[in-house]
């Protein structure tokens, strides 16, 4: 199989869902047939849902203190119109708060793709459901697309914060909300595929720096800003912008910079946020 977007918008035509299915079909270990694997697609959705509430809870706190709370405030602060960013991409951003703070107090989440950056798919997805009206079915194929632009970053680079720095994680699940996004807004391949690659470049060489090696500070804040660059990069693109650079490229120039990330930049806990003086105390 040939990991590469260019080969995705090839085998694409006019129905980019379909395909992203059946990619996941021949590399998914849950489901041997197509009902099968929507059935394990909708259990996905289900937990992505349960964990955007389980977030939400005002008293939430993660095991070690650092987070939890914080998207039940961003939620009320967005209802009460304090906020300046609408309510739109207030929700989403309060979501991705929620969801990020449930895996940092051992809550059930979906990894999409990875733990870290677990907030910024459920996110998107639900508050685009909740604006627009999406039904669960749409939300799947749309996780299908997305999971196709993450097979091809897995393949072609890293879904690895320790490997590639967070652009690898928080990056990636930009990039594949940004395709999710186009594709639920009737955008055609080529645009999904335009977003993904706004989406990295925005997030090209974004480090990995778990304050004491724990998932919390900054990963459930980038998991918020990772939602506006998805949205954003999926507006360019819906709007006709053309991505000068091929999403292949983009993917594999993240593959390069986290390369060259030093050791303290990829989840040591060493470098950038982790190495602040208040948070080594
Ligand atoms: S900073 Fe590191 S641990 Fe935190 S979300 Fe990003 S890649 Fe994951």
């Amino acid at each position: 199989m040939d990991h590469s977007v260019k080969s995705l918008l090839e085998q694409a035509g006019g129905n980019i869902a379909a395909i992203a299915r059946q990619w996941q079909l021949q590399n998914d270990v849950h489901a041997q047939s197509v009902e099968e694997l929507d059935a394990y697609m909708h259990e996905v959705l289900s937990v992505m849902r349960d964990s955007a509430v389980k977030g939400m809870e005002k008293d939430l706190r993660s095991v070690r203190g650092l987070t939890g709370g914080n998207a039940y405030k961003l939620m009320e602060g967005v209802k009460a119109g304090k906020t300046a960013g609408g309510s739109l991409i207030g929700r989403m951003a309060a979501r991705a708060l929620a969801v990020a703070e449930c895996n940092a107090a051992m809550g059930r989440i979906v990894a999409a793709p990875t733990a870290g950056a677990c907030g910024i798919l459920p996110a998107v997805l639900l508050t685009l459901q909740e604006e627009y009206g999406y039904t669960d079915d749409q939300l799947v194929n749309a996780l299908y697309v997305a999971g196709a632009f993450g097979l091809v970053i897995a393949h072609r680079a890293s879904i690895s914060g320790a490997q590639g720095g967070c652009q690898a994680e928080c990056g990636s699940a930009a990039g594949m909300a940004a395709a999710a996004i186009v594709y639920l807004k009737g955008g055609d391949a080529a645009q999904a595929a335009d977003a993904c690659s706004f989406a990295l470049m925005n997030l090209l060489g974004l480090v990995c720096d778990p304050v004491k090696g724990l998932v919390e500070v900054p990963c459930v804040f980038r998991n918020v800003g990772a939602i506006s660059i998805a949205l954003t990069a999926a507006d360019m693109a819906l709007s006709g912008i053309v991505c000068p650079i091929p999403c292949d490229e983009v993917i594999d120039a993240m593959r390069q910079v986290g390369d060259a990330l030093p050791s303290s930049l990829r989840e040591t806990g060493e470098g950038g946020c982790a190495g602040c003086p208040s948070m080594c105390k």
